[in-house]
């Protein structure tokens, strides 16, 4: 038997139709695609974190259960007894945690769309049905669609990513108590950009035993060390944490996240920092003509070009050196869309000049 007929017997059909995840090649680019905070730590606060380093044993397993950073999350994140922390390799694992937990066959896993790709490929990857839910209108969700949709399909789990990528809209109150009241399945709003945004759904944690809060360390300028987290009630969480793999968050990240949060004030200056970047730019965005931008509470803004222009927007930058997204093609509400991540002032302005020339040019 061959290799790839060896292959084809044993691997599930549908693990051989997945698309590989695409990352596309930066080198040498202004690199705002990507939704990465462009501050790195001064050398001051550098060394010291390498003096942290430096003592974490590497020899040990880390702390399987990493308690001293999840008290310290929890404390930075003001939970009452009631709820737990739950971390993940990425909120990308808590996604692949929760829906391993919630899905499988004939269960459905649902969110309003266009959203982040994961919560899909995570139902592919674990033959769970995906139901992605789209509004007539613009970019907001539809709330009567979902309502009706979490009806028919009774999800085991929803996800509302607020502020929503690729988007950069709020969900809604109204729409998120709605949500969490009609179904009996989990709740998960993911505020990946919460550190950009000055409204959080955690403060109804204690009202609902259906929803959960999701977080990452990505978007607040650590996106390599790979660490998201959950927070929820403790009878959720400690479910989900039997499928975690022991080890998950290894002891350089630990000590690491350990680290950051006694610098928080540091993260908090920078994600202001690129609130302001994020007015500017938008603002710049708004006067250009054949622009049209959409409100973001997020650290990246999304705008629509001309009819059929956005392929050509898109590697006219790439030439420039200026990576973006195009997600033209990903999604029927988002025809003509491209997507910047705000980067430093100087790295806006590169991207704003090469975009005001090529719109110039098409
Ligand atoms: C970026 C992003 C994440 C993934 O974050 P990681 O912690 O880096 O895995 C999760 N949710 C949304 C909506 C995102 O945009």
């Amino acid at each position: 038997m061959s290799i790839e007929a060896r292959i084809h017997r044993w691997i599930r059909p549908d693990i051989i139709d997945v698309e590989p995840y695409h990352v596309p090649d930066a080198r040498g680019m202004t690199k705002l695609d990507a939704m990465e905070n462009p501050y790195t730590w001064p050398r001051e606060l550098r060394d010291l974190w390498l003096q942290r380093l430096a003592e974490t044993p590497l020899n040990r397993y880390p702390d399987a259960a990493a308690n001293e950073l999840r008290t310290s999350l929890a404390s930075w994140c003001h939970l009452d007894g009631a709820s737990e922390v739950l971390l993940g390799n990425g909120s990308d694992e808590l996604i692949q945690i929760l829906v391993l937990a919630l899905g499988g066959t004939r269960r459905t896993i649902l969110a309003p769309e266009p959203t982040f790709v994961m919560y899909r490929l995570a139902a592919k990857y674990t033959g769970t049905d995906y139901v992605g839910v789209s509004s007539s209108d613009a970019l907001a969700p539809d709330l009567e669609a979902l309502l009706q949709a979490i009806e028919t399909h009774k999800p085991s789990c929803v996800f509302l990513a607020h502020p929503n990528n690729p988007t950069g809209g709020m969900m809604e109150t109204q729409t998120v108590e709605a949500v969490v009241a009609a179904t009996d399945g989990l709740v998960v709003v993911d505020e990946a950009y919460h550190a950009f945004c000055d409204h959080s759904y955690a403060n109804l944690l204690p009202q609902y035993d259906n929803l959960v809060v999701m977080r990452t360390f990505s978007k607040l300028g650590l996106a390599g060390l790979r660490l998201g987290f959950l927070i929820g009630p403790r009878e959720w969480l400690g479910v989900l944490d039997r499928i975690r793999l022991p080890y998950n968050i290894n002891a350089l990240t630990q000590a690491s996240a350990l680290f950051a949060l006694e610098h928080m004030a540091w993260f908090e200056e920078r994600a202001l920092e690129i609130c302001a970047e994020r007015a500017t730019l938008s603002q710049r965005l708004s006067e250009l003509p054949g622009v049209e931008l959409f409100p973001s509470a997020a650290n990246f803004l999304l705008f629509r070009v001309g009819h059929g222009c956005a392929g050509a927007v898109f590697d006219g930058l790439c030439k420039k050196k200026v990576l973006i997204k195009n997600l033209h093609g990903t999604h029927p509400s988002l025809v003509d869309c491209l997507r910047v991540t705000i980067g430093t002032a100087e790295q806006n302005g590169v991207f704003f000049n090469a975009l005001k020339e090529q719109l110039a040019a098409v």
